[in-house]
């Protein structure tokens, strides 16, 4: 494994792991194990291209921890991808499945492949070929596959089928964000935007802020930061600003979503939209606002610009848009910062719902979805928060202790076999 643990993103985790870990004075055991994956799978996939020539891509799936049940994340094509970044990935998953008490262990996927250079037809063959290579290890009670960057629904309903038609028989619990049609839950799509706003609102209840006093700008306006503006907005929050990969827009005392999403409509992009400022999306996360909800890119908020955040809370809908150095910066300064494993949790939550959905053959109306969403992300964060305010420590540093004395528990409780 010594090459798989080198890499910035694994390294992170480790540290992050670390410090949790002497924190909550977890078993040494226990920690030796965690830091570092169950079992990393190699596959090559050889696919028919548009051309009739065949081409080999390397796949992977890194399977972390399956100590509370089967293993569960995403299935990324990239053209970066690599064994290190998927097993850095699938330990977080590992964490954040624990975090939300959901009964799934970790893991991760990935293609080295860019997906934009791929017809239709490509990306289909090497997902059937990348679906029968890992046969063996993925299934409804073992592992189970999602979509994540370069893959989607299609996607998954490719990898369904496949796996279906070699086992004779149709197998829906095999991945979840699959179609409605195929066994895919309602309120999947919108499950992490609303989730940011969930946690938001926990945020706004423990400090005693009035969501409807509230001003909130959102960086990124695809799935997650689309979704956010529009439960914020129900929740009566001016959304002040968002940004796409164009730029951004800011109206103080709040835009008009509806009306941001028929801009987008008919011109595909923010750029020009004409009843607010234009911004830079570095602008965006300097802005004056209650919160700050980073939903679109990586190390976002860093060295370079943390002293410039005058955000009161900044809520995490990205994976990773604060580093280490910055969150510590913001704890120290009392700016509140609510961590990925927690505030984009609701993805998985209702990835969860699906699965139970698929292999219970009865599916719930989009409002139990929600309300059971809800209920998961609002006893995380409690969980989380008081935590953070007994120790004193920052909400990222406390949500991997919580995560990893879950973890711990029901490692000591099933020790170690064969001996
Ligand atoms: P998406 O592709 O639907 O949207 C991304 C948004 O970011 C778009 O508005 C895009 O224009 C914008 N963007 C791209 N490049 C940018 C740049 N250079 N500067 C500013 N904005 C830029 O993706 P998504 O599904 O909304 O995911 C966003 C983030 O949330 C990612 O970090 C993802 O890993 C994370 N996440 C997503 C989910 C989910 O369920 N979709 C779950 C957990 C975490």
């Amino acid at each position: 494994m010594e090459n798989i643990v080198k890499g910035d993103l694994f390294q992170n985790f480790l540290s992050s792991l670390d410090t949790a870990a002497n924190m909550i004075s977890c078993d040494p055991n226990v920690l030796t194990r965690l830091r570092q994956p169950r079992r990393v799978i190699m596959v090559s996939v050889p696919v028919r291209m548009e051309d009739y020539s065949v081409k080999v891509f390397t796949g992977y799936r890194v399977q972390y921890n399956a100590t509370l049940g089967p293993y569960k994340g995403g299935m990324r094509y990239h053209q970066d991808v690599d064994a290190s970044e998927v097993a850095g990935l699938a330990a977080l998953m590992t964490f954040k499945n624990s975090l939300l008490n959901l009964p799934l262990g970790g893991a991760k996927g990935g293609v080295k492949v860019d997906p934009n250079l791929l017809s239709r037809t490509e990306k289909q063959n090497l997902t059937r070929r990348l679906t029968t290579e890992l046969g063996p290890f993925i299934g409804p009670t073992k592992d189970i596959p999602a979509p994540d960057m370069g893959t989607d629904a299609q996607t998954m309903a490719w990898m369904m089928d496949t796996y279906s038609q070699e086992s004779g028989f149709a197998q829906p619990g095999v991945v979840t964000g699959k179609p409605i049609e195929i066994g895919g839950s309602l309120g999947r799509n919108s499950s992490t935007g609303h989730g940011v706003i969930y946690i938001t609102e926990q945020v706004c209840s423990r400090m005693d802020w009035k969501m409807s006093d509230t001003s909130i700008a959102i960086q990124g306006y695809g799935n997650v930061g689309s979704h956010a503006a529009h439960k914020a907005t129900e929740f009566g929050c001016k959304v002040e600003a968002v940004s796409d990969v164009s730029g951004g827009i800011y109206r103080k005392g709040g835009l008009n979503i509806a009306d941001v999403d028929k801009w987008i409509e008919e011109n595909k992009t923010l750029a020009g939209y004409p009843e607010a400022d234009s911004i830079s999306n570095e602008e965006l996360l300097e802005l004056d606002v209650d919160i700050l909800a980073p939903c679109a890119l990586d190390g976002v908020i860093n060295k370079s610009n943390m002293k410039k955040i005058k955000a009161k809370a900044v809520v995490e809908g990205a994976n990773g848009p604060t580093t280490n150095e910055a969150t510590e910066y913001l704890h120290e300064n009392g700016i509140i910062c609510v961590p990925d494993i927690l505030a984009n949790g609701g993805g998985v939550v209702v990835s969860y719902f699906e699965w139970v959905q698929d292999i219970g053959n009865y599916f719930w109306d989009e409002e139990a979805v929600n309300v059971n969403m809800k209920k998961v992300m609002t006893k995380a964060f409690s969980q989380v928060w008081d935590f953070a305010q007994e120790r004193k420590v920052d909400m990222r540093t406390a949500a991997m202790a919580v995560a990893t004395r879950r973890l711990e528990r029901a490692m000591l409780l099933r020790g170690l076999y064969p001996r």
